[in-house]
């Protein structure tokens, strides 16, 4: 149901709170920053946040001898708002960065990862009129970037 009005930082917080005590034990710091006054969202609230869960859990993943995750929403010139995911984990390499959004692609031991988390979020963040676009250094960690249209604007 794409028909709800979402808070996003809102919707972060709530997955952030689910999260909260797992990062801590993983040794990895959050560092948040929202943006005040954010425009809402149209769209489904639950499928937004697995979106935001998948990010959380391939971060933590990327830093098993821990590190640090910075979460950040901001408006940008168009008016639309962005989510930054960005971690200091493991990182993507260059030839892999073109198939991580494929299903089944992943780089986790057997039983470890389906490859399916990324494609899934595409799909949802797609279904809101939005994009998602990763940029990564091999070593040097991963940002994940989120673009959603402001409820009722287009971009
Ligand atoms: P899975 O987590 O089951 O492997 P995903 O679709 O969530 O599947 O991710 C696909 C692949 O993308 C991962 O196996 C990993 O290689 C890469 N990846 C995703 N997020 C990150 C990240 N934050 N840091 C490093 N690699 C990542
Ligand atoms: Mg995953």
């Amino acid at each position: 149901d794409l028909s709800k009005a979402i808070d996003i930082n809102e919707a972060i917080k709530e997955v952030i709170n689910v999260v909260r005590h797992t990062l801590e034990i993983n040794n990895i710091q959050m560092k948040i920053e929202f943006a005040s006054s954010l425009p809402l969202v149209q769209g489904d609230k639950k499928q937004l946040q697995q979106v935001f869960l998948n990010l959380i859990i391939n971060a933590m993943d990327a830093m098993p001898d821990g590190g640090e995750l910075s979460i950040t929403t901001r408006l940008d010139e168009q008016q639309a708002i962005e989510v930054l995911f960005q971690d200091t984990g493991c990182g993507i390499k260059e030839e892999d960065l073109g198939k991580i959004f494929d299903p089944f692609f992943t780089t986790k031991p057997e039983g470890r990862g389906t490859g399916l988390g990324l494609s899934i979020s595409y799909s949802i963040i797609s279904k809101h009129n939005g994009r998602i676009r990763c940029e990564s250094e091999e070593n040097k960690g991963a940002t994940f970037i989120i673009d959603l249209p402001p409820i009722g604007g287009q971009y």
